[in-house]
């Protein structure tokens, strides 16, 4: 048997998660070893039609084209990992749906020639098709794309747990920015999986990777408000910043329909 073929799609991203995927140099070569990478604009000069075995997918869809590619990508990929929250959940992108625009009016925001320009609200890839696998975070993290394809290539499927950064960040012995410092933290209603990367590093964390499995966003919202004094706009854009079109982000923002 072969080795399992690979691809890289991308929708409307920064190619922030591509480029985590390919920035894995000890070991990018063991794994060319072990996978036949066929489709990859952003890093080969030749690419190759489907069918592939796995179909990484980063983005959000924004447009009726880019919803005809996702149709095609699953078809044509018998996995098909969400690669980012762009694809998760929307991300970056779908801050454009909590804006109170109109398409119209956010397209006029952006280019001056509208008459080509056909852009939809933003959402993950399973809003429109099956996902077998999703790899969280802006950008994805390292570790857990290393996982995602060892499994696969076993056959097994990966063991991520969706507990809170909260999990990890007292593991690493960090003080409480939330209630030692007053910093208006997501920790504690954000999956965990990236280490506690930001809280390490003293920055609060922002929701990059979408809800926890325990997620108690309106409880959260609360003591935002209430301990940090933060106005019910400033919670709303928190929710809304990365996974706003999750039901679980969205109890966060409350009644505020808006910034
Ligand atoms: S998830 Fe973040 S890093 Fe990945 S493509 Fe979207 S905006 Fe870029
Ligand atoms: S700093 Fe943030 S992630 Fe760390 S324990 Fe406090 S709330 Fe949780
Ligand atoms: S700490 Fe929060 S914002 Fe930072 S990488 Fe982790 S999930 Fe994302």
């Amino acid at each position: 048997m072969g080795k399992p073929k690979v691809a890289f799609f991308k929708l409307s991203s920064c190619a922030g998660c591509q480029l985590t995927a390919l920035n894995i140099e000890p070991i990018l070569l063991d794994v060319l070893g072990v996978v036949d990478i066929t489709y990859f604009v952003m890093a080969k000069r030749e690419n190759h039609g489907g069918p592939y075995d796995i179909g990484f997918v980063e983005g959000a869809v924004t447009s009726p084209r880019e919803l005809e590619e996702l149709k095609k990508i699953r078809e044509e990929c018998s996995v098909v990992v969400a690669m980012g929250t762009c694809a998760c959940f929307g991300g970056i992108p779908s801050i454009k749906n909590f804006c109170g625009m109109t398409q119209k009016e956010v397209e006029a925001k952006v280019y001056t020639e509208l008459w080509d320009i056909k852009s939809m609200p933003v959402y993950g890839i399973d809003y429109y098709i099956d996902v077998d696998y999703y790899l969280r975070g802006c950008p994805i993290d390292k570790n857990e794309y290393l996982i995602l394809i060892k499994s696969l290539l076993k056959g097994i499927n990966p063991l991520f747990r969706f507990h809170s950064v909260c999990n990890e960040c007292i593991l690493k012995e960090n003080v409480c920015l939330l209630i030692h410092k007053k910093k208006a933290c997501m920790g504690s209603v954000t999956a965990s999986g990236c280490g506690a990367l930001c809280p390490s590093l003293g920055r609060e964390c922002e929701g990059c990777r979408g809800p926890a499995s325990d997620c108690n966003a309106e409880s959260l919202a609360e003591v935002f408000m209430k301990d940090i004094g933060l106005s019910k706009a400033d919670v709303a854009r928190k929710f809304l910043k990365y996974a706003g079109n999750t039901p679980e982000f969205s109890k966060g923002v409350g009644h505020y329909e808006h910034y």
